[in-house]
């Protein structure tokens, strides 16, 4: 049944009566987005977006895979759920497949629903192992919304409380665009991102439990660290005993082209201690998990349960998914049309004063927007390209330091095709928010 923008303010009037205020919603007049297929979703009033954004990266391979939805029906067929106290085969073929490919020696995996709520678990064991309540997380951070992953997060959008119940330290080196030191190279760099984490070591008192970093920032704005800084960060957090913690909720999956993990682009220093992962491996059913060596997974003695993490019907979607991926080589993918995509970027939006830069990894891509002819950064320019491009019928997110930035992570089975359509539609939309600020 096709609506009208009545049915969809309607509803929107209903949304605000019923749900929080803080919960985000995108553009003047919300989007009720009612089904998809490959790249493509369309909204209840029969329009159609191609979709640069993936459901906030959880879409990742395409919308209504029937791969995906056949194993979820079928399993949804015999049994919904069962719990945590019931043994599951798709359970415990997925936490294999994932130990096996987590880098992580003598693994063991806990499920969780989210993203938040792994990065949680993650925090409660590292906390545990290490009998410190002392957390190092970066600068312009994002790891969850519940009471714990609010209080590390650095990213102050996103961080309204400080009544944490950790104690955060936050340390140099998620973002080089700006600030003391923006000009340095990679090597200096990483230097003086050492010498700062060394700095705070050295005049904290008492253990610290873990690092907690994001291998790309993702609500951050896709900011990429040089290749080896976390490398470089693993020898110091070693000499302390300090765990590190890996969030992979973004960055994992091959979504980054060059690497199946975000760490792997810091290979020298081996896995990290702990990973987390959410968003992508369900195709957009709920699953989230941590991954961590045996010594410090099992540091937890009383007994515990998930009543819905490793549900079946999750459990089958993801492996499904996972298969696809793996068989369809969709790390490439990422990495030759995400390069295709970024180098498309540039080029058209090259002589655009309100691009200050297009930045990203696979298809992982930044842009950051400036008040044209400034350095400013300018939200309200993110703001009207992201209405611009969906009233030209493109689907994109922004966030980043200050919300001034555009973020793309399209389904990783984006064709050539798709990427040039979604550069065009962006660059027009770029150039009209560009005319309306001028
Ligand atoms: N960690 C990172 C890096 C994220 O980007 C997010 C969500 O955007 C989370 C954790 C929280 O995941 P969820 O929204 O599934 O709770």
């Amino acid at each position: 049944m096709t609506r009208t923008p009545q049915d969809t303010a309607d509803l929107y009037a209903r949304h605000q009566a019923v749900l929080p205020s803080w919960l985000s919603l995108y553009y003047e007049r919300p989007i009720e987005l009612t089904h998809g297929e490959g790249r493509y979703v369309w909204d209840a009033e029969g329009n159609r977006y191609l979709d640069f954004f993936g459901g906030i990266l959880t879409t990742m391979t395409a919308h209504a895979l029937p791969e995906v939805t056949k194993a979820v029906g079928d399993q949804a067929g015999r049994i919904i759920h069962t719990s945590t106290l019931y043994l599951s085969r798709p359970m415990v073929e997925l936490a294999e497949r994932i130990a096996a490919l987590s880098g992580i020696p003598d693994a063991r995996v806990f499920f969780t629903t989210s993203g938040t709520e792994a990065n949680d678990a993650a925090l409660l064991l590292a906390t545990t192992h290490r009998r410190s309540n002392q957390i190092l997380a970066m600068r312009n951070s994002y790891h969850g919304r519940s009471f714990s992953t609010v209080g590390i997060t650095g990213n102050t959008s996103w961080s309204p409380t400080s009544l944490s119940p950790l104690q955060t330290l936050y340390v140099h080196g998620g973002v080089r665009s700006r600030g003391p030191y923006a000009e340095l190279g990679d090597a200096a760099y990483i230097a003086a991102c050492v010498a700062d984490l060394e700095d705070m070591l050295q005049q904290t008192a008492g253990g610290v439990a873990a690092l907690i970093a994001e291998p790309i920032q993702g609500v951050g704005g896709f900011t990429l660290p040089p290749d080896g800084l976390y490398a470089a960060f693993r020898e110091v957090l070693a000499r302390h005993g300090i765990l590190w913690i890996s969030d992979e909720v973004q960055t994992g999956w091959g979504r980054t082209g060059d690497h199946f993990w975000g760490w792997q682009a810091h290979a020298a220093s081996g896995p990290p201690d702990l990973l987390t992962f959410a968003k992508g491996i369900g195709n957009g059913m709920s699953i989230g998990g941590v991954v961590a060596r045996a010594e410090v997974m099992n540091s937890l003695t009383a007994n515990s349960i998930s009543t819905f993490g490793g549900s079946p019907v999750t459990m089958a979607a993801g492996l499904a998914n996972l298969n696809y991926l793996l068989e369809h080589d969709l790390q490439g993918n990422a990495r030759r049309v995400g390069g295709l995509l970024i180098e498309r970027l540039r080029a058209v939006t090259a002589g655009l004063d309100a691009v200050r830069e297009v930045r990203g990894r696979g298809l992982m891509i930044g842009v950051e927007l400036v008040r044209p002819g400034t350095e400013e950064r300018s939200p309200e320019a993110a703001s009207l390209v992201v209405e611009a491009a969906r009233e030209r019928g493109l689907l994109i997110g922004k966030g980043g330091q200050g919300g001034a930035s555009l973020r793309i992570a399209p389904p990783m089975t984006l064709t050539v095709a798709e990427a040039e359509e979604g550069a065009e539609l962006l660059a027009e939309a770029l150039r009209a928010a560009q005319e309306t600020l001028a």
